[in-house]
C-alpha cells in the first residue's frame, strides 16, 4: 500500500478546471479537495503544472508483422515511449489472420504484451475472416473485454472484407453491444493504381501517395458510414487523413449519425510536400492512407477544435530505415525499386501528447480541457475505459500526468525512446511535456527518470461504449 498526496496543481479534466489537490491510494484517486490534510507516503508538488489524465493511444501496432517485416517497437519499448510522452493507456491491435480463430489472434497478442507492457493496455480485434460460424466468438470477444472490432475495406490481399461481411458484422455488434472500427481506403482501386505504376516504371516512395488518390479514402468513408447507418450501429473512422473524409464524417454527424473521427499526429504536421522529391528518405513517411498534400492539415485541425473529429491516436507502427539498427533486420529498405513493399507505418506513440497540445493549445488556442478530451477522455468513452480511465475522479485509477507547460522539450531520435532509427518529427521543439507520469498510483516517470518494469501494465477487460 502506498498513498501520493498531489499538492497545489491545476487539475483538468474534459469539463472541468480547477485547483485541487489529490489524494491517491492503493492505485486510485481517493480524495480530491482544497488544502487536503491526510498523511501520505509522499506529497509532490505540483505548482505551476496542469495535473491531467494519463494520456490514452487507441491506436497501436505493437510487433505487427506486416508480411515481410515486423514493427520495431514491442510492447516494452513501445510502453516505455508511452510513458515518457504522458501515455498510460494504450489499446492496440489483436490481427486474426485468415483462417485463424479470433480468439487464438487475442491469446497470441495478450502473449506478446503481458510480460513485456509497462503500461495498462487493451486490445481491439481486426477481423480478416468472418464465415457465419464464427459470429458467436465476436459474442464471446464483447464478453471477455474485447468490445471493439476493426473491419478494413483495403488490402484484399491480407485483410479486406467485402461489403456484405462488413454490413454482417456490424448487424452482429448491434446485438453484442461491440463497437465499429473502420479502414476506409478502396483497396481493389489502390492495388489496381499500385500495379500500373510499377508497370509504368514509378517505383520511388512518393508514388504511394499517388497509388492512393484521396478520393478512395473519401469514397470508402461514405461507403462505411452508409452501411453503419443501415445496420444502425455507430462506427469509428480510424486515422482520416483528408479533408474528403473528414467531410463526409462531418456531414453525417450533421445529419445526427453517431460517426466518430480519429486522425493521427502524421497527417497533422507532416506533408506530401516532404517527400515528393521522390529520393528514398521519403520512406520514413510511409503509411496508410498516406501523408497527403499539407493543404489537407488545417481542415484536420479545424475539424478536431470543431469536434467533427473527437480523438488524436497515433497507428504507431515503426520500421526502421536502415538494416542493423539495434540489431533489427532490414524494413523501410524492403521497398528500395519497388514502393509497394515499403513497410506501412511511422511511429509517434511517445510524442502523441506533446505534438497535440503544441499544435491545439499552444499554436491554436484550445483549451486545456479540449487538449484532455481529444487525447484521453474520448477514448476512454468510446473504448468502454471511462471513467475508470480518461478523467480524474474519485474512484478512478490514478493514471495521472503532471503536464509542465514550461518544460520545453526538443523531438530527436538521438533521445526518443521508440525503437526506431528516426524520428519524423526531428527538430521540432515544443513548450511543454510531462515532469511526472503515474500509473495506477506508482510514480513511473518523473524528471529524467523511468521507474516502471516490464509487466506492470495489466491488461484491460473493456467494458462497451459510452457514446461521448
Ligand atoms: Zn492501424
Amino acid at each position: 500500500m502506498s498513498s501520493v498526496l498531489i499538492k497545489n496543481g491545476r487539475i483538468i479534466t474534459a469539463s472541468d478546471d480547477y485547483f485541487a489537490d489529490v489524494f491517491v491510494e492503493d492505485e486510485a484517486v481517493k480524495l480530491i479537495g482544497d488544502k487536503l490534510k491526510v498523511q501520505a507516503d509522499r506529497v509532490v508538488d505540483a505548482i505551476g503544472q496542469y495535473v491531467i489524465p494519463g494520456g490514452i493511444d487507441c491506436h497501436t501496432h505493437m510487433e505487427l508483422n506486416v508480411g515481410a517485416a515486423t514493427s520495431s517497437d514491442d510492447f516494452e519499448t513501445g510502453t516505455v515511449a508511452a510513458a515518457h510522452g504522458g501515455t498510460t493507456t494504450i489499446i492496440d491491435f489483436a490481427t486474426q489472420a485468415r483462417g485463424q480463430p479470433m480468439r487464438a489472434a487475442l491469446d497470441e497478442w495478450l502473449a506478446r504484451a503481458e510480460p513485456k507492457a509497462v503500461i495498462d493496455y487493451g486490445m481491439h480485434m481486426i477481423v480478416s475472416d468472418l464465415p457465419d460460424r464464427w459470429l458467436p466468438d465476436m459474442d464471446a470477444l464483447v464478453h471477455e473485454g474485447v468490445t471493439s472490432f476493426k473491419f478494413f475495406t483495403a488490402y484484399p490481399d491480407r485483410l479486406m472484407l467485402n461489403d456484405a461481411t462488413i454490413f454482417k458484422a456490424m448487424q452482429r455488434t448491434g446485438e453484442n453491444g461491440g463497437f465499429v472500427c473502420l479502414h476506409a481506403e478502396n483497396g481493389s482501386v489502390i492495388d489496381y493504381l499500385v500495379q500500373k505504376l510499377l508497370a509504368e516504371g514509378k517505383t520511388a516512395p512518393n508514388y504511394h501517395l499517388l497509388s492512393r488518390p484521396p478520393e478512395t479514402e473519401g469514397e470508402a468513408t461514405h461507403r462505411v458510414i452508409a452501411l453503419a447507418e443501415m445496420a444502425h450501429v455507430p462506427v469509428y473512422i480510424v486515422h482520416v487523413s483528408s479533408h474528403l473524409a473528414m467531410e463526409e464524417i462531418r456531414a453525417a454527424r450533421d445529419r445526427g449519425l453517431p460517426v466518430f473521427g480519429e486522425t493521427c499526429p502524421q497527417y497533422l504536421y507532416l506533408a506530401y510536400e516532404d517527400y515528393a522529391d521522390g529520393s528514398f528518405e521519403g520512406a520514413k513517411y510511409i503509411c496508410s492512407p498516406p501523408i497527403r498534400e499539407q493543404a489537407n492539415q488545417e481542415p484536420l485541425w479545424q475539424a478536431l477544435a470543431a469536434n467533427d473529429l473527437q480523438t488524436v491516436a497515433t497507428d504507431h507502427c515503426p520500421f526502421c530505415m536502415r538494416e542493423g539498427y539495434k540489431g533489427l533486420p532490414k524494413q523501410k529498405e524492403l521497398g528500395i525499386g519497388n514502393f509497394s513493399k515499403i513497410p506501412n507505418g511511422v511511429p509517434g506513440v511517445e510524442n502523441r501528447m506533446h505534438l497535440v497540445y503544441q499544435g491545439g493549445v499552444v499554436e491554436r488556442g484550445w483549451s486545456m480541457n479540449r487538449f484532455v478530451e481529444v487525447t484521453s477522455t474520448t477514448a476512454a468513452k468510446l473504448f468502454g475505459l471511462f471513467p475508470r480511465k480518461g478523467t480524474i475522479a474519485v474512484g478512478s485509477d490514478a493514471d495521472i500526468v503532471l503536464w509542465d507547460p514550461n518544460r520545453k522539450y526538443t523531438i530527436s531520435a538521438k533521445t526518443h525512446f521508440m525503437r526506431v532509427d528516426y524520428n519524423p518529427y526531428e527538430g521540432l521543439t515544443v513548450d511543454g511535456s510531462p515532469s511526472l507520469v503515474m500509473s495506477r498510483g506508482s510514480v513511473i516517470f518523473e524528471g529524467d527518470q523511468f521507474l516502471a518494469s516490464p509487466g506492470q501494465g495489466e491488461y484491460l477487460r473493456r467494458g462497451t461504449y459510452m457514446l461521448p
